[in-house]
C-alpha cells in the first residue's frame, strides 16, 4: 500500500487547491505558505526525492521546470521568484515525494538560513 501523502493528493484522496495539472504533473497550493504565492510542483511519478532521480529522468525534468515556468508566469510573477528542493534530513525534506517548492510574490531573503 503506498502511504505517500503527496500520491494521496495526487489522486485527490486527500483534498488539495490545484493550480496546474498535465500528465506528468501536479501542482497545489502549499498548506503553510512561506510566501505569498507558494505552490508545491510535483511529478505524478512517486520519486522519493532528489537523491531518487535518475539520468533517465530528463524528460520528467523538463516536464517539471516547464510547468513551473509557466505556474510563474500564471501567478504574475513576473518580477522573480524562487525553486526550491529540500532533500533529506538536514535540507529540511518533511514529505518523502519529490517536490519543487514554487515560491514569490515579495522580495524573498537570502540566505535561507
Ligand atoms: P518539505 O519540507 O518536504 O520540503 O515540504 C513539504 C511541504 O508540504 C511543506 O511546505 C508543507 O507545508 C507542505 N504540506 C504538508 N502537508 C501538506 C498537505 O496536506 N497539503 C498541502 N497542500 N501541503 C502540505
Ligand atoms: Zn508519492
Amino acid at each position: 500500500m503506498n502511504d505517500c501523502l503527496f500520491c494521496k493528493i495526487i489522486d485527490g484522496e486527500i483534498p488539495s487547491k490545484k493550480v496546474y495539472e498535465n500528465d506528468f504533473v501536479y501542482a497545489f497550493e502549499d498548506v503553510d505558505p512561506q510566501a505569498p504565492v507558494h505552490v508545491l510542483v510535483v511529478p505524478k511519478e512517486h520519486i522519493s526525492g532528489h537523491d531518487a532521480l535518475k539520468a533517465t529522468d530528463g524528460e520528467l525534468l523538463k516536464e517539471l521546470h516547464m510547468a513551473i515556468q509557466e505556474i510563474a508566469k500564471e501567478q504574475n510573477l513576473d518580477n522573480g521568484y524562487r525553486v526550491v528542493i529540500n532533500q533529506g534530513e538536514e535540507g529540511g525534506q518533511t514529505v518523502n515525494h519529490l517536490h519543487f517548492h514554487l515560491l514569490g510574490g515579495k522580495s524573498l531573503g537570502w540566505p535561507p538560513c
